[in-house]
């Protein structure tokens, strides 16, 4: 029987216009946009390129012809090519909004969360079985942050995106003022959700040798980063009801760094401030949550229970060039291929584990084979 997938990382499309037209003239000028050059799409605001992204051909079909993705904008050619790619379920992220942290006012970053967040639960609101929406919230002022939980809250939201990367002049996850925001998040049951690339100015950081794998592959270590500042700072231990999950930066690296804090935490005990009154595993597997594509380690850490692999899921990044589509339902069998791990641990990879954190009731949307 196929089981239940679901997708912890795909992105909607804002309406091109949406900052340009909906902020006030007054903040106009920090509205994100995206503009085409020859072979490039810029994303930026008036004075500041934020992206500078060469447009790539997209993987083929297994049958070989092209299949375009129908679901940018469109709801109903989002839900045919889930159909398509076996996708039960997913949560959706945004494409200009993943820009908001690189706003340096404080104004303009709440208006466009808002708008943002006004935008996406107006977009997805109709297949609410099918859709997680996740706001956006704004951090360059921790009383926005909070009333924009608040907001979202109110709305029904149950996700929330943080910036993966502390953006400069911010407290750092290992920061106690940090703990407001936790505190808010747990009470009102909003998971905070952190995108790779979120928070930096530029992904860029390495141009020589190497640069494309080496720039990419930095992502998955600033998640990394935030992970262990927000278990050894003690944010995620004295806010235990609070809930984050890192996407798009890989999963098994977290059973790595759960063995490697428990580790320090037990080798080190005397210089540990604070006391965690959790090992830092059990914060990991009680509060945090990562979404993977290909890497493949985490699926056997899971199936050996594994500490840091409680709660990995799989992602099709749909509708991205490095994402999966059109050919989910194959890879999300290759992900297995060899290995001998139990029905559940494949179920809760593949769509349990997400299930379980976001609130959706893990039931079937999509046939067990692809139509032909
Ligand atoms: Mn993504």
């Amino acid at each position: 029987m196929k089981p239940y997938v679901f997708s912890a990382d795909s992105h909607v499309l804002e309406p091109a216009d949406l900052f340009l037209e909906g902020l006030p003239a007054s903040l106009k000028r920090h509205a994100i946009h995206g503009r085409r050059d020859g072979d490039y799409m810029i994303t930026g605001t008036e004075d500041k390129v934020i992206h500078r992204l060469r447009l790539g051909p997209q993987r083929e079909h297994p049958m070989g012809e092209h299949v375009d993705r129908k679901g940018l904008r469109d709801l109903g050619g989002r839900l045919a090519d889930m159909e398509l790619e076996g996708i039960d379920a997913e949560v959706c992220f945004p494409t200009l909004g993943l820009w908001l942290y690189c706003l340096d006012s404080p104004e303009a970053e709440a208006a466009s969360a808002r708008l943002y967040n006004d935008w996406n639960n107006q977009f997805l609101a109709a297949h609410p079985e099918r859709f997680v929406r996740c706001g956006m919230l704004p951090v360059l002022d921790f009383s926005n942050t909070l009333a924009e939980i608040d907001y979202l809250a109110a709305k029904g939201y149950r996700a929330a995106m943080l910036p993966a990367v502390i953006p400069a002049h911010l407290p750092k996850y290992n920061d106690v003022k940090w703990d407001a925001i936790f505190a808010r998040g747990a009470e009102r049951g909003m998971v905070f959700v952190l995108h790779t690339g979120t928070g930096q100015e530029t992904v860029i950081r390495e141009r020589g040798p190497g640069a494309a794998i080496i720039n990419y592959t930095l992502q998955s270590m600033e998640a990394q980063n935030s992970v262990m500042y927000l278990v050894a700072g003690g944010v995620l231990d004295r806010n235990p009801g609070a809930k984050v999950a890192f996407i798009e930066s890989g999963a098994s690296w977290l059973v790595a760094l759960a063995e490697r804090l428990d580790e320090v935490d037990e080798a080190h005990a005397k210089m540990v401030r604070p006391k965690l009154s959790r090992r830092p595993s059990q914060i990991i597997d009680d509060q945090v949550w990562a979404s993977f594509q290909h890497d493949r380690a985490c699926i056997l850490a899971a199936d050996a229970g594994l500490p840091g692999a409680r709660n990995v899921m799989w992602a099709s990044d749909y509708p991205h060039a490095e994402g999966t589509f059109p050919i989910s339902r194959k890879i999300v069998d290759d992900l297995f291929a060899g290995f001998t791990v139990s029905e559940q641990t494949r179920r809760d990879v593949l769509g349990l584990n997400a299930a379980r954190l976001f609130g959706m009731a893990p039931q079937a949307h999509t046939k067990a084979t692809a139509a032909a």
